[in-house]
């Protein structure tokens, strides 16, 4: 087949986007099919014979769209926000079309080395302590893994090797399996699943701390965990502070958990996976106070600095840890340059990894500082007009303080209440929330996602959401 078939296939693509996300206004948000929807609609095998790039682009709209869940929609508020743009996109096109394979320095130099200066910018930007970036000259740097929850887990191997060396050096006669058995590592019971998960697939025991009223981790829970575990033999190694939780966007007391953490030798990870993205804004940064005491931290571009999925940035102090964790050297992956720049294969889980540096630099060019400053401020302020709307109504309540893009809030009333109002709402399909319970409380979250997002949108969220309550609270009151 003529290999370069297809190039008017990405050309009417190109337009196909732009429209796709001009009109986004006009999409139901929620898509209105029943599980099985597609399959009827698809032949049961692939074709013998290639079809027409045009019967493609006509099937979008029958087959694909009728299922998507618009995420960039301005009334799509569930979950966090994930990331988009035309300067990511267009970087994803490129690095598509390269298509190289940068686990080694030498398999795309560019590939690597973009990366060591992305990294090194964006923790600029955060003001991130000098001892995380690789231009500081030291052992630290930076790293683009694909998802927060691969960094968490990444630290945690990479804490548990430490620990079990420091523990060799102490007991000599102690093995591997000796000391295994012992680790204990810690992290908030607010904290994201995937950092409990971690402790899982890292093979070692998980304490979960309990919250402050404010859904925080104080230093002192910490300390007082660590206490309890080495009371009974075991050996804590490995913390995590979330800053921005999932379910109510608090922020643990970093400060305090790492005076414990360096006190107890203990490695200290930071998840902000969805929060980080603000530390580029000054007045946002008093939110990380203590970050110097933690060992990596870690935060998504690709949930709120408008780099597509997935750019997940993590730096570490010392990387060697890792590198040891995960060092095996074929000698098909060696190169005569090894030890001048990062591989970044001994950083991360997978051996191959895409050019995603690309899409931080064509974002991060084209938006400036400080349009991706004002970015953040300007979602952050709608979230706070939506919250003056709910203090408005005698009928709602906040249930935890608004600090980022999230909303969490309720109706003053039993939680099956507030649970038909959800239902009501994703019902309707008009706009797109999802729950979340603390302490048996269960109430509604609003994230500012859209990056097309305005005053205007948030206004009729709300009054939506009014509606619905509307029709709850009257069916509640015909049925008593
Ligand atoms: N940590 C926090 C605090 C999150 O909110 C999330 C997802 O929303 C994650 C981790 C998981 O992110 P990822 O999908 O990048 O693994």
């Amino acid at each position: 087949m003529d290999p370069n078939a297809f190039k008017d296939f990405s050309k009417e693509m190109a337009d196909f986007i732009t429209n796709y996300l001009e009109n986004i206004r006009d999409r139901r948000v929620l898509p209105n099919v029943e599980p099985g929807y597609m399959k009827p609609l698809l032949p049961n095998e692939a074709p013998q014979t290639p079809e027409k790039w045009q019967d493609i682009m006509g099937d979008l709209e029958k087959i694909i769209m009728p299922g998507v869940t618009h995420w960039h929609s301005p009334r799509f508020h569930a979950y966090f926000p994930t990331a988009q743009s035309y300067p990511a996109i267009v970087a994803d096109m490129l690095s598509g079309a390269i298509a190289c394979i940068g686990f080694t320095w030498i398999a795309s130099p560019a590939c690597t080395e973009l990366e060591v200066i992305m990294l090194d910018w964006l923790g600029k930007m955060l003001d991130l302590p000098k001892e995380f970036l690789a231009c500081s000259g030291g052992k630290g740097g930076g790293v683009i893994q694909g998802t927060a929850s691969e960094a968490t887990l990444v630290a945690l191997l990479g804490a548990k090797v430490k620990k079990i060396q420091e523990i060799k050096e102490q007991h000599p006669s102690w093995t591997d399996n000796d000391i295994l058995g012992k680790l204990v590592a810690y992290g908030s019971c607010q904290a994201h699943s995937s950092v409990e998960r971690a402790g899982l697939l890292g093979g070692v025991k998980f304490h979960l701390l309990d919250v402050d009223g404010k859904f925080r981790v104080r230093g002192e829970t910490l300390a007082e965990a660590i206490r309890e575990d080495k009371e009974k033999g075991l050996i804590p190694f490995y913390a995590v502070a979330t800053l921005g939780t999932t379910c109510s966007c608090a922020f643990d007391c970093l400060d305090e958990m790492g005076i414990i953490a360096n006190r107890e030798g203990v490695w200290l990870h930071v998840d902000a996976a969805y929060a980080g993205s603000a530390f580029i804004c000054p007045e946002f940064r008093y939110l990380m106070k203590g970050i110097e005491k933690a060992d990596s931290f870690n935060f998504n571009p690709h949930k709120w600095m408008l780099v597509n999925f997935d750019c997940s940035a993590m730096w570490l102090k010392d990387p060697t840890y890792i590198v040891n964790a995960f060092n095996v050297d074929p000698l098909y992956l060696k190169h005569d340059m090894q030890g001048s720049a990062p591989d970044y294969r001994h950083w991360q889980i997978p051996l191959g990894r895409r050019f995603r540096a690309l899409k931080l630099w064509f974002v991060l060019r084209l938006y400036g500082v400080e349009n991706l400053q004002a970015y953040i401020r300007n979602h952050i302020a709608q979230a706070h007009e939506f919250e003056s709307m709910v203090q408005a109504d005698s009928r709602f309540e906040i249930v935890a303080e608004v600090i980022m893009g999230l909303v969490c809030f309720r109706l003053k009333a039993s939680n099956d209440v507030n649970e038909a109002l959800l239902k009501k709402i994703n019902g309707a399909g008009y706009i797109h929330l999802v729950p979340s319970k603390i302490n048996d409380t269960y109430f509604l979250r609003l994230a500012i996602c859209s990056r097309f997002s305005e005053s205007k949108d948030i206004q009729n969220s709300w009054r939506e959401i009014k509606l619905r309550a509307d029709e709850v609270l009257a069916e509640q009151s015909t049925s008593k």
